[in-house]
C-alpha cells in the first residue's frame, strides 16, 4: 500500500473506519471520509504508524458538491487515487407493506446513488493509475431476508453495479469488486433504531444464524477489504465476495 492514495467512506465507524486503519497501517494515504469529526479525530490519533497516514475529510457523501471538493482536493493534495472504499451505509426495518417512500428513498440516495456519484467522480483519476474499487455490499445483496426489504433491494443493486462496472472497466485496468458481510458488529443496527436490548438478542441470535457460530468484526471485513484493494488481488474483478460466518448458505430457521 505504500504510495497508495486511498478514498475511505463510513471511515467515522465500524467497517470504513478499520478499513482506513488498516489502509493506514499498511503504508497508504487515506482520505477518510464521514461527518462526525470527533470520531475522525479519534481514528487519526489512534493511528500508531509511521508508514501511512490520515487525512480527514468531513463530507455527506449524498451532498454531490461535497464529493466534488473531496476529489478535487485529494488529487490536489496527493496527485491520484488508487483506491476507493465505499463503506458509508444505512439499514432501517420495513417490508413490502410499511416501509415508507422516504426511508426507501434515503437507503436507495446513501447506499446506491452516492455509490454511482463517487464511482463516476473518481473514474478519471482510478483510470488513469489503473486503481481499484471495493464496495461494502451485505449477504443482503444475496440473500433475501424478510424485514429489511429497501436495505436488501439497495445491496442487490451495490452487486449488479459492481458486476456492470467491473465489466466495463476491466479493459482499462480498474477492478471493481464488493465484499458481502453477515452480520457484524458496529453501529449500523443501533442507528437504524434497533434499541440496546434487541440489539443484544439479535447479537445472540447471530449465534445461531451464522454457522461460524458469531457476528463478525469489523477487523475482519478490513482484512478481506485491504486484500481485494492490493496488487495481490490483480486478477479478481466482478468478485461479490462473502465474509459471513457462513450466513449466506443457510437457510431460514
Ligand atoms: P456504522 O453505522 O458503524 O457506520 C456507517 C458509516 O456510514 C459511518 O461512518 C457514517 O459516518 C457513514 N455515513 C452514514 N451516512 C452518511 C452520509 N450521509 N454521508 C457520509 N457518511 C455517512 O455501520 P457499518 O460499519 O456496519 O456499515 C458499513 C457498511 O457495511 C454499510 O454499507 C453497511 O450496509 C454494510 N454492512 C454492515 C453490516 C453489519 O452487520 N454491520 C453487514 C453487512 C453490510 P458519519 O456518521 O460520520 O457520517
Amino acid at each position: 500500500m505504500q504510495g497508495k492514495v486511498a478514498i475511505v467512506t463510513g471511515a467515522s465507524s465500524g467497517i470504513g473506519k478499520a478499513t482506513a486503519a488498516l489502509l493506514a497501517k499498511n503504508g497508504a494515504t487515506v482520505v477518510a471520509v464521514g461527518r462526525n469529526e470527533k470520531d475522525l479525530l479519534a481514528l487519526r490519533e489512534g493511528l500508531k504508524t509511521k508508514k501511512g497516514s490520515i487525512r480527514i475529510h468531513l463530507a455527506d457523501v449524498t451532498e454531490f458538491s461535497q464529493i466534488d471538493r473531496m476529489v478535487s482536493e485529494t488529487v490536489q493534495s496527493f496527485g491520484q487515487i488508487d483506491i476507493l472504499v465505499n463503506s458509508a451505509g444505512i439499514i432501517k426495518n420495513g417490508n413490502i407493506e410499511n416501509t415508507t417512500l422516504d426511508d426507501w428513498d434515503k437507503m436507495m440516495n446513501l447506499n446506491v446513488r452516492s455509490v454511482f456519484n463517487l464511482i463516476q467522480k473518481c473514474l478519471p483519476h482510478l483510470e488513469a493509475v489503473k486503481g481499484n474499487i471495493v464496495n461494502v455490499s451485505s449477504v443482503a445483496g444475496t440473500r433475501s431476508f424478510p424485514g429489511v426489504l429497501a436495505y436488501c433491494v439497495s445491496k442487490a443493486a451495490i452487486d449488479q453495479l459492481t458486476r456492470c462496472t467491473a465489466l466495463e472497466l476491466g479493459p482499462k485496468g480498474v477492478r471493481v469488486n464488493a465484499v458481502n458481510p453477515g452480520v457484524v458488529v458496529t453501529n449500523l443496527h443501533l442507528r437504524g433504531g434497533m434499541d440496546e436490548e434487541s440489539y443484544k438478542a439479535f447479537l445472540a441470535h447471530a449465534k445461531d444464524t451464522h454457522p461460524i457460530g458469531r457476528a463478525g468484526k469489523p477487523e475482519e471485513v478490513a482484512e478481506l477489504i485491504a486484500f481485494l484493494a492490493s496488487d495481490k488481488a490483480g486478477w479478481i474483478t466482478g468478485a461479490t465476495y462473502e465474509i459471513d460466518g457462513g450466513r449466506g448458505q443457510t437457510c431460514a430457521r
